[in-house]
């Protein structure tokens, strides 16, 4: 039943190819219009939130995830040799062995996430910071955390270059969180874990949300959404199968 989409939430199915045409498609892309390649992604995206519609229990993107994808310029976040595929609706290669998920992954989790204007929100696995730019189109404040030091000096920049000052950015272990901020209205984490991490239960306030990949690495992993509630305890609700990269186990492990 779910097969037809599942092949496309796999992370890296396509990515050789990808980076094959890369090459060829820079020179084409220097011309193009990005606008007009952000309106047929956010159109891609409306097809699969309407296929996944029984999973997710989200028939559209809300208004402000929609804005917010018809708008970040992944293009500018993502290594140049990636920048003529930043609009094609599937993963992307980012260096050092990383890849990053899919637009839709990234407007489903953001919109799981339920994000309101005074939100700050904690993103773990920074990567090339399109996901923590999506969050910042919507909320006040966005802390992220990426534990591979280049990645993270990366992202700083180029948000910095695209004019984000509500986003934070420091390299560290995302299992631990980011204490010093706590407690979150949201968590969105961008690598699987075995299970869900306790300090970042720790660190989301009562009616905050996570949403996180859980499972084995590179075996079967759910997009779970985490609901914390008053009395501390949480709810949990498996979305849909995923395949991520693996949340790199730090010090807390
Ligand atoms: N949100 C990113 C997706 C990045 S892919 C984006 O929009 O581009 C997942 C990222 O998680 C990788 O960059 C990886 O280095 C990072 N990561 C893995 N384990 C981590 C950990 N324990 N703490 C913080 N980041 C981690």
């Amino acid at each position: 039943m779910a097969h037809g989409w599942r092949t496309r939430i796999s992370a890296g199915a396509r990515t050789a190819g990808a980076a094959a045409g890369a090459l060829l498609m820079t020179t084409l892309y220097a011309g193009s219009d990005d606008a007009a390649e952000r309106a047929r992604m956010v159109e891609e995206i409306d097809a699969m939130y309407a296929e996944t519609r029984a999973e997710t229990g989200l028939a559209a993107m809300s208004p402000a995830v929609r804005a917010a994808m018809g708008k970040v310029e992944r293009h500018r976040l993502v290594p140049a040799s990636q920048a003529s595929l930043a609009y094609r609706n599937h993963p992307l290669p980012i260096g050092s062995g990383q890849t990053i998920s899919q637009p839709y992954i990234v407007a489903l989790s953001t919109d799981l996430l339920d994000p309101q204007p005074k939100d700050v929100v904690l993103d773990v696995g920074t990567g090339s910071g399109y996901q923590a730019a999506v969050l910042a189109e919507i909320v006040h404040q966005v802390y992220s955390i990426e534990i591979i030091d280049a990645l993270a000096n990366d992202a700083r920049r180029a948000l910095g270059a695209l004019g984000y000052r509500n986003i934070t950015v420091r390299t560290g272990d995302g299992y631990l969180g980011w204490p010093e901020h706590a407690p979150f209205d949201g968590i969105v984490v961008a690598a699987a874990a075995p299970r869900i991490p306790q300090a970042l239960v720790d660190q989301l306030r009562p009616g905050g949300k996570m949403v996180i990949p859980v499972g084995a690495d590179y075996g079967v992993q759910y997009l779970v959404l985490v609901t914390k509630r008053a009395d501390g305890g949480i709810d949990e609700r498996r979305v849909l199968p995923v395949r991520f990269v693996p949340l790199v186990p730090g010090s807390a492990q």
